[in-house]
């Protein structure tokens, strides 16, 4: 119930029970008031009439009475007054014709002996009658018993003290009185209603301003509830509450202003706009949390290792947050014009799925790629010619490619595959996703250069061979792999054989012509998964895997027999260069595998110490006279 409803009702409650309680009391006090003065009034003329009547009798002048009665009556106010005798004295005397036989009232006044009265309504008339009785009392003068009798037997003996001789009834008109302690009451009545409606005006202003201020602050937070900040209070009053209405538009105002400025800046971080009918709070609450988790995301990936822990962990918000799962997430390989799909409707190393897989082998046939923009294939279905389902799938479907930019070019792409249902889902939350590639993008950059500034610091850049430091990072995998598969090992370390004349002749330029040479024909002359390392100036180390004597020397061999037919052309001249190769098996000839390369050195220095030119297999021999590496 309104307030106003509230105040209007107890009022009326208030009015109605004052109204009547103060009838009922003013009622009561005038019909007691009227009752008593009118017993009075009528108790004295029904004595005088008592008195006047004594003395007639002593006088002997009752038989006169009737007119004195009727006399009597003409006093104002007084209808009736009459006699009556009691049985007692009509036995004593005879009726003289003048007598009236009492009614029942006087006859009960007369056998009790006291005084009653009654009300009697006639019409619009209101008549107070009483009656009183007449008692015999010896001690009065004229002394009753001296002239009323009783008969016992035949004998007349005066009357008992107390007995009672007859009543006297009088009639009193009460209707003006009634009508005057009516208009009285009504009187009161009316002045007790006007003041209380005078109450209820002066009240009402006063509590007006406080409702409609109440039902205003309302009505205005029920709108900020809707995520409307812009509802006004209009100031009543100067009092408290006008300053209720004051402070809340003030604060109404910071909020609108403080919520718009949030909007506009979280707007601009997630690129979501409210719509008109949008609570602008709940899409800001919204927004922020969109932000806050991206931001914890962030938070996550920086501490993650590799790019391709960001990746899964991205491709698990693309499920979990986003409830998407078909998509492909692709890399760039740098430094070669070549993609691959890392992750694919969350598979990691799958084989790409949704797209033309020449896409891997010719990365500008994919658009976003291409351009470096998001390709929308939701509202341009056809824009990209290289988005390939299944047939029965390519209509049920659209697409959406980001690219992912690192240093200015696109280093990655992430292309979402949505189903016709999902199609509204995912416009509403792409702002999002675009947030999370955002806040990937410069963590995945970091990775890439992490990724490269290591591989460079273990690779030799004049020859494009992993140096000795990656052979120290690598070695323990590599024995554990060895270890696991039970496999030999075959070490080779090469030497050039008289390499400082040809710095020494030609020049160091020439010298480094020789090596890059040398490298390249290293590399074609072993499997890829066999390992070729700058070990030192002109010194390299091969690493055979699964390879034991005699294959192993024969690869030696066919190394040494490559390297002497290798031609390096220098200007004019064509150099022609020779090697010297040690062999050692790890863990023949040493559980150790730092000793067993050492061994393929110290068999290396034998070749050379032999000729040159040659391939020489470590043997215990060589080492019986060296300390202990
Ligand atoms: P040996 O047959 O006994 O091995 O004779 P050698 O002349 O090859 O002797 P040694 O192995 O001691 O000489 C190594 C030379 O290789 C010394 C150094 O000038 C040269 N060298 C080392 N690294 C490089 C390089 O990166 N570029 C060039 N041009 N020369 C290098
Ligand atoms: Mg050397
Ligand atoms: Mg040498």
């Amino acid at each position: 119930m309104r307030l106003n409803s509230k105040i209007s009702l107890f009022f009326s409650f208030i009015a109605v029970g004052l109204v009547v309680v103060v009838a009922a009391i003013n009622l009561y006090a005038f019909r007691i008031f009227t009752i008593d003065v009118s017993k009075s009034h009528i108790q004295t003329a029904s004595e005088i009439v008592r008195v006047h009547l004594t003395e007639a009798m002593i006088t002997g002048t009752i038989d006169h009475r009737q007119s004195f009665l009727r006399r009597i009556t003409e006093i104002h106010g007084l209808t009736d007054a009459r006699v009556v005798r009691s049985r007692l004295v009509d036995e004593q005397f005879t009726n003289s014709g003048g007598e009236f036989p009492p009614d029942a009232f006087e006859l009960k006044v007369m056998a009790t002996g006291i005084a009653d009265y009654e009300i009697i309504e006639k019409g619009s008339e209101l008549v107070f009658r009483n009656t009183i009785p007449y008692i015999a009392d010896s001690k009065d003068s004229p002394n009753c018993m001296s002239c009323h009798f009783i008969r016992k037997g035949d004998e007349w003996h005066p009357v008992p003290d107390g007995a009672v001789l007859g009543a006297v009834t009088m009639t009193m008109r009460l209707t003006e009185l009634r009508n005057q302690a009516l208009i009285t009451v009504f009187s009161i009545i009316g002045t007790v209603t006007l003041f209380i409606l005078v109450l209820f005006f002066f009240l009402r202003g006063i509590l007006n301003p406080i409702t409609k201020t109440a039902s205003e602050v309302e009505e205005v937070v029920r709108g900020a509830t809707d995520g409307n900040f812009k509802g006004y209070i209009s100031q009543k009053t100067k009092d408290e509450v006008g300053q209720i209405a004051n402070e809340m538009n003030r604060l109404m105002r910071f909020l609108d202003d403080g919520l718009n400025h949030i909007g506009n800046q979280v707007s601009k971080l997630t690129g979501r706009q409210a719509k008109e009918n949008e609570n602008l709070l709940t899409v800001t609450i919204d927004m922020v949390e969109g932000l806050t988790k991206a931001a914890h995301f962030k938070q996550t990936i920086e501490e993650d290792e590799s790019k391709s822990e960001i990746f899964q962990r991205l491709s698990v918000i693309l499920q979990d947050e986003f409830d998407l799962h078909k998509f492909s997430i692709y890399e760039l390989i740098s430094g070669r014009n070549e993609m691959r799909a890392i992750i694919v409707d969350g598979a990691l190393s799958a084989s790409c799925r949704w797209c033309d897989p020449q896409i891997l082998d010719r990365p500008e046939t994919c658009r976003a790629r291409r351009t470096g923009h998001l390709v929308n294939g939701i509202s341009q279905p056809d824009i990209c010619y290289a988005f390939k389902p299944l047939p029965d799938e390519w209509r049920l479907h659209g697409y959406l490619c980001f690219p992912i930019m690192q240093s200015g070019t696109v280093g990655s792409i992430v292309q979402l595959v949505i189903e016709e249902e999902n199609k509204e889902r995912v416009s509403e939350v792409l702002p999002y996703i675009n947030v999370y590639l955002r806040e990937a993008a410069p963590v995945l950059e970091a990775r890439r250069l992490t990724e490269t500034l290591k591989e460079s610091s273990l690779r030799d850049p004049l020859t494009g061979l992993n140096n000795r430091r990656y052979l120290e990072e690598y070695v323990e995998t590599l024995l554990a792999n060895a270890r696991r598969q039970k496999i030999h090992l075959a070490i080779m370390m090469l030497d050039l054989d008289y390499f400082k004349m040809v710095n020494d002749t030609y020049g160091h330029d020439v010298g480094d012509t020789v090596l890059k040479t040398l490298a390249e024909v290293l590399k074609q002359s072993v499997r890829s998964s066999d390992m070729v390392i700058r070990y030192g100036g002109e010194e390299f180390l091969i690493i055979l895997q699964g390879t034991v004597e005699p294959d192993a020397d024969q690869v030696a061999e066919n190394i040494r027999a490559t390297v002497e037919k290798m031609r390096v052309n220098i200007g004019g001249d064509v150099l022609q260069k020779t090697i010297s190769i040690g062999i050692s098996d790890y863990p023949k000839d040493s559980t150790t595998f730092w000793q067993a390369l050492k061994f393929a050195d110290v068999a290396m220095y034998k070749a050379k110490q032999n000729g040159r030119n040659l391939v020489a297999r470590f043997t215990q021999e060589m080492w019986t006279n060296e300390p202990e590496y």
